[in-house]
């Protein structure tokens, strides 16, 4: 394993590489994978990006888009497979441990390839030959533009590039608002609107992309699904399979709902429990001290960061709930002020 090291020197001679990043992929997620696409390919090397599942279609915008394979896609797995069997090099990006690739995983670990991963979560698994990772990073995109600098190319940064990194960073960072937001942060953003990243746009067309369906079905969680603990300074949704049916829910819909809970005076967590049919996913937000990857880490096989997490539960939605709410009592860091 190397690290601090030179990626051009890693990847050497022009090389088949693949490029992937964890199931249902964020900004953040899409935006590094993009981005290094495009800047590996400026490099000489072939490149390919293949995402464990579909994205929200608030990201179909990003350059190079178009031409991602998507392993769930049924026409496409035997693409990627090919891809992944033939490729000398994967790349990992915002994600630390193989179980974030669901189905994709068993052919990451049996590939040959070398690893290559890039990424700022908690609780890194060592799979990779050479690593970028950093927890205090605000977002992978910002680990991509220290890359990119490390190797004197920021000249080939140009304006797709850019709008794919300012992306990843902005949502991360909960629109430069969350304690990951740092002077360095500050100093790439400008950096990216130096090489013409129109941030307004890139804005709007991630935050301002609802459907009509999607701010009813938002009203309606609002009005009728969110409930407060305020003893335990916790606001919690549950979102079942019948209401994600009802409102005809897209991926991504359901993004940015756990973000109204913890916007409540006097909340210093909040979840989200949506029932996704296999199972039930959970997000997890903090503010503080209050720890939620640990959180979703020992009882719901998730992680994430300190104030970001996620996990899931195999047991019916309203069981996932009760087991929540009997957890709270032991969860000191709630309590204490
Ligand atoms: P979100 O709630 O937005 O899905 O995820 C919050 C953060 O936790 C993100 O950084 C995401 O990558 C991470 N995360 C989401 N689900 C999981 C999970 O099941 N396991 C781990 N280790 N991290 C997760
Ligand atoms: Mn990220």
């Amino acid at each position: 394993m190397s690290s601090g090291n030179s990626l051009k020197a890693f990847l050497g001679s022009p090389t088949q590489v693949v490029i992937t990043t964890h199931h249902k992929p964020d900004a953040d997620a899409l935006g590094s994978s993009l981005a290094m696409q495009a800047y590996l390919e400026k490099l000489g090397h072939s490149c390919q990006v293949i995402t464990p599942s579909d994205y929200p279609s608030f990201l179909h915008w990003m350059p190079g888009h178009e031409r991602v394979i998507d392993f769930t896609h049924p026409k496409k797995q035997e693409e990627a497979l090919r891809l992944i069997r033939s490729a000398d090099v994967i790349f990992c990006l915002d994600f630390s441990r193989t179980d974030r690739l669901y189905d994709m995983e068993p052919h990451l670990i049996e590939s040959k390839a070398r690893k290559v991963l890039i990424d700022h979560h908690l609780d890194k698994q060592d799979f990779a030959d050479f690593e970028v990772y950093d927890v205090k990073a605000a977002a992978t995109c910002e680990l991509i533009f220290r890359i990119m600098q490390r190797e004197n190319d920021l000249d080939l940064l140009d304006t797709e590039i850019g709008s794919c990194l300012y992306a990843g960073i902005m949502t991360d960072t909960g629109s430069f608002r969350h304690s990951n937001t740092t002077v360095e942060v500050h100093l790439i953003a400008a950096e990216l609107i130096k090489r013409g990243v129109n941030t307004t746009r890139v804005h709007r067309l991630i935050y301002d992309n609802n459907t009509e369906e999607r701010m009813h079905f938002l009203g309606h969680i609002l009005r009728d699904k969110l409930k407060v603990l305020p003893g335990y300074a916790t606001a919690y949704i549950t979102v079942s399979s019948g209401e994600l049916h009802r409102y005809h829910s897209q991926t991504g819909d359901t993004e940015g709902f756990v973000n109204y809970a913890l916007s409540i005076q006097g909340v210093r967590m909040a979840v989200v429990m949506i029932d996704r049919g296999d199972m039930i996913k959970m997000s997890f937000r903090s503010v503080d001290g209050v720890n939620v990857n640990r959180f979703a880490r020992e009882h719901f096989q998730g992680g994430g960061h300190q104030n970001a997490a996620g996990g899931k539960s195999i047991q019916t939605l309203e069981q996932t709930e009760q087991r929540l709410l009997s957890l709270l009592p032991g969860f000191s860091e709630l309590l204490v002020r």
